[in-house]
């Protein structure tokens, strides 16, 4: 017999849920947009009563606390979103819904459905960026999601600006010192006075953003050593983004890691989610499929 494992992508903008298998196969999903917890949790219980799903796994935007021995493990902590600060997600969900939970970071979710399924299969390590509405990283180190302090929050380090870059920044902690200050979604938004997708890919915003991405990128290679590195999110929908990001990481990086990938073979290894919008969603089910197997296991 199959067994059905629920998955959950929590986005700050939209809520999908989903059931699958433990081949990583979503049989029935369904989204709808995020509103106060208790509209939102409703919908979800609703979508998941009486459908005998074995185990979940939860994806959800952040920050929350990942830490099991923290008393408040399960909470999303410091969002600015309506009802969510200090909300008790996960602890929610288990008393509605008693079945074996896996929890981490959307992007941190991400970052394994695209090790199990998608762009990084096979491998032990791999970055997942979204630039979307923020900007957010998940961390796949020796087959783990790291979690570590509290989890990686790779969005918000810091970048050098453009000299030809006078926008201000949107960062509430950072300005423009950090990369989503400087780079989501609303940021290119603010800087032009239109949307990013109205930009026409000729447009100087798209150097800028290459700039940012790139050194984040950069960064993240020499300090972490990844074999893939995927960048999705609403923004690079603009996918002659991956050239010029890819260029400006090889100029950066100038030579200097010693790897074909690098060197030879970047188109390959900067690369868009091989699961394309499903990324979440999926790395939501590997979440669930793993707390399954920790209890069975
Ligand atoms: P979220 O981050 O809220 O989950 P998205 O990843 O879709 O959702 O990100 C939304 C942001 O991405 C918005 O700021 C939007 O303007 C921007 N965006 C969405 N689609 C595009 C596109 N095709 N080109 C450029 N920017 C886009
Ligand atoms: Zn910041």
């Amino acid at each position: 017999m199959t067994v059905l494992i629920g998955a959950i992508e929590a986005g700050g903008t939209k809520f999908v849920c989903g059931i699958g298998n433990d081949r990583g196969e979503i049989l029935e999903r369904a989204s709808f947009p995020t509103e106060t917890p208790d509209v939102t949790l409703e919908r979800t219980l609703e979508f998941f009563r009486g459908r005998n799903v074995e185990a979940i796994g939860i994806g959800s935007f952040g920050p929350i606390d990942v830490n099991p021995d923290s008393p408040t493990y399960g909470h999303v902590t410091t969002t600015p979103k309506p009802g969510w600060k200090d909300f008790d997600f996960l602890g929610t969900m288990k008393r509605e819904i008693p079945v074996p939970y896996g929890w981490d970071t959307d992007v941190n979710a991400a970052a394994l459905g695209e090790a199990r399924w998608g762009a990084a299969r096979g491998l032990s390590n791999c970055l997942y960026y979204t630039v979307g509405t923020g900007v957010g990283v998940g961390v796949l180190v020796e087959g783990r999601l790291v979690h570590g302090l509290v989890h990686p929050e790779g969005g918000h380090v810091p970048v050098r600006r453009h000299p030809e870059d006078a926008f201000g920044g949107n960062c509430p902690y950072h300005g423009g010192d950090c990369l989503e200050g400087m780079a989501a979604g609303p940021a290119i938004e603010r800087r032009w006075g239109m949307k990013g997708h109205l930009l026409p890919p000729d447009h100087k915003g798209w150097v800028f953003e290459a700039h940012y991405l790139a050194q984040a990128v950069a960064s993240a290679i020499l300090l972490l050593s990844p074999q893939k590195v995927i960048l999705g999110g609403g923004v690079m929908k603009q996918m002659h983004l991956f050239p010029m990001i890819r260029r400006e990481v090889q100029r950066l990086l100038n030579g200097y890691v010693q790897a074909k990938e690098i060197l030879e073979r970047i188109d390959d290894y900067i690369v868009p989610p091989g699961l394309g919008d499903n990324a979440g969603l999926a790395g939501a089910l590997a979440l669930g499929i793993e707390a399954l197997g920790r209890r069975t296991g």
